[in-house]
This record gives C-alpha cells, structure tokens and sequence, in this order.
C-alpha cells in the first residue's frame, strides 16, 4: 500500500461536506462512502457516524490551515490528530506473495479511518510539505484536494474550477465561458 495515497481518504471524508451540502447526513450515507474500500467492511452504528462527522471536522482543519498558508499549524493539527489516533502497523501478506504495511486492521471503523488518513497525510507532508493540500476557491466547491504534480494550481481542485474562476473574474465583454469536464478523481 502507498501510504500516501491514503491521503485519499482525508480528501473523501472532507469533502463530504461542502457549501450549503452535507452529504454524511445518516446511516446510509456513511456506508456509501465506506462501500468498496476493503478495510472497512463491518458494522456501523450512530456513534460511528458521530465519530467520522467529528474526524472530518479535525481533517477539514488541517486542509484551512495548509491552504492559508500556516504550515505550523496544519502540522501541529495533524500530530494531534496522530497522537489521539494511535497507528498501529502490521506487516501482511497478500494472495500474491508479497508483502505490504498495513495498519489499524481491528478496532471500530471510525478508528480505522482515522488512522489511515492520518498516516496518508503525514506521508504526503513528510514528501512533500503542506504545499500540495488545498481547498479550492472556486464558489461554490470548496473541495479539498491535494495536487500531484509539482507546480500545480493549487488555488482550485480542478481544471473546471480554474476556467469558472477566470470566467466570473473576466470582464462582461470578455471571450465566452469555456467549458471543461470536471476532472473527477485526480484532483
Ligand atoms: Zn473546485
């Protein structure tokens, strides 16, 4: 596993929750956005939601922090969040032979979502910094994301949300609105 790329996780469980949209709002809504990640299989309950509505809180503070430029800050977040979230990783073999660092593979699902998100995040600031986190400023998206390729913009989440910032900044007489697909996936 990549730990990094359980940085993916943070920006999923963040973005949850965006202007004038909550979708973590039940039961259902949490197991959809838990459906097709193997490590978290098993029963959820009210508290579970309650736990992931307050881990996104804490996650969504680190990503305000990086993209406001406070590094210290998202830093210090980020290992409170390590600290209340102990990581536990095991070394597991897969089917194929090979071998791959796990962690938190018992415990409730909040914690296990947690702890991986949290690691994914430390992975990517310990390769990169806080530089490639951000929440886009396009309105109304606010998505956060993280870039992947250095020297991104890392002012919006996406090639849409860039050409709609430019559009509403370009004045009334300017060349016409350019549409382009949102980029799903590889914010
Ligand atoms: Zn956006």
């Amino acid at each position: 596993m990549d730990l990094a790329s359980y940085a993916d996780l943070a920006v999923d469980l963040v973005n949850t929750r965006r202007p004038h949209i909550d979708e973590l709002h039940d039961l259902d809504a949490l197991r959809a956005l838990l459906a097709d990640r193997p490590h978290f299989t098993g029963r959820v309950a009210r508290r579970d939601l309650d736990a992931m509505r307050e881990l996104r809180g804490l996650l969504r503070a680190i990503f305000e922090a990086a993209a406001d430029g406070g590094t210290d800050d998202a830093v210090r977040r980020l290992n409170t969040l390590l600290i209340r979230q102990p990581i536990h990783p095991q070394i597991v073999r897969h089917d194929d032979g090979t071998w791959h660092l796990h962690c938190n593979e018992h415990g409730s699902v909040p914690d296990r979502y947690a702890a991986r998100a949290a690691m994914g995040l430390a992975a990517e600031i310990d390769a990169h910094g806080v530089a490639r986190l951000g929440l886009c400023r396009s309105r109304p998206c606010g998505r956060a994301f993280y870039v992947r390729s250095p020297g991104a913009d890392r002012r919006y989440c996406s090639v849409r949300c860039a050409a709609r910032a430019r559009a509403s900044a370009a004045p009334r007489s300017g060349p016409p609105r350019v549409t382009v697909p949102h980029r799903d996936g590889g914010q």
